[in-house]
């Protein structure tokens, strides 16, 4: 390619100068992190049972005195504090009625996920034991980044086998804003690996990707929950997948 310059000289360029970046060069390189933290319900596990949901409707009837269910919530991908704070809210529960109880339910919620752990059923996702064991195996930091209450979350990943593999994680018993928990996930991350970790985080909804974004963090949006892989590529994470076999 050439070009002249005002002065009349020419100058050439190999095109090779020009080259753009290839895609390969502009996609994500996911395997450099250093540490992956992982979203549950979706991501890690799919549970068919009703445990989780059972005891958020015994937490709004016994706290608050609300026969109500957490049907027609969009509670995929919300925190557990935005899960009952939407379904009271729909019965007529908020403001200072609400949070003045919210501890109690919330220990409410704790006592019957525990009470009923063992009716746990928890199918672990495509390939996610592979993919543990793989970064595991290559020394990385593997956590859980998750708007379920702690207690909760780590019942569930006891009943799909998968305990062994983290070492440590972020619940939402403090955060209501999922983003909240990536900050907090990603803090706690560089408290153990020093400020320079990269994370990743993986999840199945797009309030994974916007917590994500929020924190200024990467992610990779698997299609294994109740979002497809197009809904999830249509917020562009950056690298979309249908399921954590792509990853191994
Ligand atoms: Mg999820």
């Amino acid at each position: 390619m050439k070009f002249i310059l005002s002065n009349g000289t020419q100058l050439e360029m190999k095109s090779a100068e020009f080259k753009p970046a290839t895609q390969a060069e502009n996609e994500f390189r996911w395997r450099e992190a250093d540490a992956y933290l992982f979203d549950i319900d979706g991501t890690l596990i799919v549970t068919r049972d009703l445990v989780h949901w059972n005891a958020l409707h015994q937490a709004m009837l016994e706290v608050y005195g609300v026969n109500a269910t957490i049907e027609g919530i969009p509670y995929h991908g919300k925190t557990d504090l935005g899960i009952l704070r939407a379904a009271l809210a729909r019965a007529g529960v908020q403001g200072a009625a609400f949070e003045a109880n919210l501890s109690q339910a919330l220990d409410v919620v704790c006592r019957e996920v525990h009470a009923n752990a063992s009716g746990i059923v928890a199918d672990v996702c495509p390939a996610i034991h592979g993919l543990l064991v793989s970064l595991k195996s290559a020394g990385k930091l593997v956590g859980v980044a998750s708007g379920n209450l702690e207690s909760v979350g780590w019942q569930k990943i006891e009943a799909a086998g998968l305990r062994q593999f983290f070492s440590f994680g972020c619940f939402s018993n403090s955060c209501e804003l999922r983003a909240e928990i990536f900050r907090n996930a990603i803090a706690e991350t560089h408290h153990q690996l020093g400020s320079a970790a990269k994370v990743c985080f993986i999840g199945d909804t797009p309030e994974d990707i916007r917590a994500a974004r929020a924190a200024s963090a990467h992610i990779i949006a698997v299609g294994t929950g109740t979002y497809s892989y197009d809904e999830l590529q249509a917020l562009t994470p950056d690298l979309c997948i249908s399921s954590c076999a792509e990853l191994i």
